[in-house]
């Protein structure tokens, strides 16, 4: 039996770790410099940096890295060894403080949307001390914030730093107007949960389409698909509950809170969920958590893959980011609680949550476009691309209530005065209830639900964090000084929610009637990436990012040049991939098949009957003349995007001609698949795909 505590944390530097092996003071200040955010002074972190270095050495580290997230969605890592000479041809392992503080990695060629010209090639990585340093592959890697050298944020720390400290300030303005003056600190906890899709290296080796894009551009229905719903939370086939648990033990190492693992609706997709934490520490792990699962299945011959839409017409993979705002005395700010002053409280974070969604549901969307999740948002499957708030029957009655002054039927019939009465404790929401809602309140915190499976975790609760601190900064300013406060909470809470009622839906999302139904309500629809981008830098967008000090207008400048050029980089990969391989491996097959039918003709009519092999033959060599034209039209849609000088518009080119001429071009090969014998076909099925781990 493996000891799991032990193993858990055991290659973390850790608070235990620092505790045991840093002097009082130097483990105080560093403390203080954690909780606080303070400034961190370099004999402090000359020896925080000896400490850490011999307690990675003692581990069989020999190398050290500023651990980064850059624009590129992944995380990043330059390697540096320990060793420095010492004369006589010997060296010792040394790691100074300002290594620890600060790198200078040659930043040039990692994205930055026009924010660093070439010639100022220099960026700087700055050590998070609230992420605690980790060791992996023998390099002890530090957390750190990536920065121009005008010190704009090149990466997605940062501004996810930022946006934490935003929602601190105007939280703790709410707390103390409630009399909390205990609160140091409020931060925001995330637990996200993340799907993946697992298969067989052997079989994925031979689609090229998946090395290279992550999805499949083509493949016809497998024979048995999800319809029968065995698959779901099914037993893990031997293989797979290897591979999850060595997984396991590799994250717990890392004190990863790997939770739970169960298989996913569709078959050979599966889930594994952490116990929520930090959102900072929830953004790093899930990186890390990303980076094993792809790493450990490589191990045991399987590949994972994290592409939001990995095979057409079967489910695809999303991350629900469960999310929260606690005190740093433990108290979870959405929690209805069980006084009334409680309540108050309660309705209040609530009502800056809704306020937010709605008001910012565009920032919200942006927040998860991508390529890869334009196949899933409104797809049937997933959050549609319409952001709404589901809150639960009780809670809307109770809200109702609240707003028309009426009875609240469900608890004997309680007259709902805020301050007066205890609200009643929410059931939390199984997902069997409504799985359907982007936005849900589940019990004591929210659910969003439209994230992609493949992206960081980062932009997503930074506009969440900052949409709800810009919002809780209205409500303190309105009740700070108010002489009848909780009167005035209550006149603030009715209002809020008769003036935000329209971002309220506890229907089905998947249902067409909703799309209608949210534009009469006004709800926005921002359907694929180039759409929800074009609303990335509107006024209200920039005031808000501004304001709260999250980012600068310059920085969101060049992070929408990145999502832009990100997005037609995407899709001008996918397409020349198709090209490939509908020219290279589609048509010489299909050819070579019509060979072999066209001889099977003439032998069958030795025996007076070729009518099923002619009509066969005439069937596939008209789909080979579509799949001809079809593929140089887009060839020649894909060449036109190349001359667009502006990205926007190119963006859009991309979605409108290209994404079309791959879809049209895919319906042919589909046809092709159920035609052409399994012989001739060149690379694996849907079915070999999906059924690939037995
Ligand atoms: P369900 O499985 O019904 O969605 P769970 O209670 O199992 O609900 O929680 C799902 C995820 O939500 C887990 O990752 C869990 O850690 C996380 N979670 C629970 N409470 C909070 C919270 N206060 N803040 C953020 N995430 C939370
Ligand atoms: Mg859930």
């Amino acid at each position: 039996m493996k000891d799991i505590p032990a193993l858990f944390g055991s290659l973390v530097f850790d608070d235990a770790v620092m505790r045991a092996r840093l002097p009082k003071d130097i483990y105080k200040a560093l403390r203080k410099t954690m909780s606080r955010g303070t400034h961190l002074e370099l004999d402090v972190a000359n020896v925080v940096a000896a400490a850490m270095k011999d307690w990675a050495v003692e581990k069989g580290a020999t190398h050290f890295t500023h651990w980064f997230q850059p624009m590129t969605g992944i995380t990043a890592e330059k390697h540096d060894s320990f060793i420095s000479p010492v004369g006589d041809d010997k060296i010792i392992m040394e790691f100074s403080g300002k290594e620890l503080v600060r790198g200078e990695p040659d930043a040039s060629s990692f994205p930055s949307g026009g924010l660093r010209a070439t010639f100022e090639a220099r960026g700087y990585t700055a050590w998070d001390p609230t992420s605690p340093a980790f060791i992996k592959d023998g390099t002890l890697c530090i957390p750190t914030a990536f920065c121009s050298y005008t010190g704009e944020a090149l990466d997605k720390k940062t501004p996810l730093l930022r946006s934490m400290e935003a929602i601190d300030k105007q939280a703790l303005r709410i707390l103390r107007l409630f009399g909390n003056v205990s609160a140091g600190r409020v931060l925001t906890t995330v637990g996200p949960e993340q799907e993946y899709f697992i298969v067989d290296k052997d079989v994925y080796l031979q689609r090229p389409d998946l090395i290279y894009t992550g999805r499949t551009l083509f493949g016809a229905r497998p024979p048995k698909g999800q319809e029968l719903e065995d698959h779901y939370f099914g037993a893990l086939k031997p293989k797979i509950a290897a591979y999850m648990q060595e997984l396991d033990e590799e994250l717990w190492k890392l004190g990863i809170l790997a939770k739970t693992k169960h298989n996913e609706v569709a078959p050979a997709q599966h889930e594994l969920a952490p116990i929520f934490t930090t959102t900072n520490i929830a953004t790093d792990h899930n990186q890390l958590t990303m980076e094993l699962m792809r790493k450990i299945a490589d191990k045991h011959e399987l590949v994972c893959l994290l592409h939001e839409k990995p095979f057409a017409g079967i489910n695809g993979s999303g991350k629900h980011n469960n999310w929260s705002l606690s005190t740093d005395t433990g108290a979870n700010l959405l929690d209805p609680g069980e006084t009334p002053y409680d309540n108050a409280q309660f309705l209040l974070f609530l009502m800056a949550v809704i306020r937010a969604v709605d008001e910012y549901q565009d920032a919200l969307r942006t927040s998860v476009a991508s390529a890869g999740n334009d196949h899933r948002l409104g797809a049937n499957e997933a959050p549609p691309a319409i952001i709404s708030i589901f809150l639960g029957e009780e809670l809307t009655e109770v809200l109702d209530a609240i707003s028309s002054g009426a009875d609240y039927k469900g608890r004997e019939k309680v007259h709902m005065e805020i301050g007066v009465t205890v609200l009643p404790h929410f059931p939390k929401d199984t997902t069997d209830r409504n799985r359907t809602s982007p936005f849900a309140f589940t019990g004591n915190k929210f659910e969003f639900r439209a994230l992609g499976s493949t992206a960081s975790i980062a932009e997503a609760n930074i506009v969440l964090n900052t949409a709800v601190a810009e919002i809780l900064s209205q409500f303190a300013d309105s009740l700070e000084g108010s002489p009848s406060f909780i009167a005035d909470v209550a006149a603030l809470v009715k209002k809020t929610i008769r003036d935000h009622q329209r971002i309220i839906f506890n229907g089905n999302g998947y249902d067409d009637s909703w799309v209608a139904e949210a534009q009469k309500r006004g709800l926005s629809n921002l359907k694929s990436t180039p759409e929800a981008l074009g609303a990335y830098l509107t006024e209200k967008n920039v005031s808000l990012f501004t304001k709260h000090g999250v980012y600068t207008e310059k920085e969101m400048e060049s992070r929408l040049e990145i999502y832009l050029e990100n997005y037609c980089k995407t899709l001008n990969i996918e397409a020349l991939t198709l090209i490939d391989l509908v020219s290279q491996k589609i048509t010489p097959a299909v050819n070579g098949y019509l060979c072999e039918l066209a001889a099977a003709v003439e032998s069958a009519s030795v025996f007076g009957d070729s009518a099923a092999q002619l009509a066969l033959g005439k069937k596939i060599a008209a789909l080979a003349g579509d799949l001809g034209r079809k593929l140089a039209s887009l060839e020649d849609v894909v060449f036109k995007a190349h001359g667009i000088g502006n990205t926007s518009e190119e963006a859009r080119y991309y979605r409108e001609a290209v994404f079309s001429a791959m879809n049209e071009l895919r319906i042919t090969v589909d046809a092709l698949e159920l035609s052409v014998s399994s012989e001739w076909w060149p690379v694996p099925t849907y079915a070999e795909l999906l059924y690939s781990v037995i």
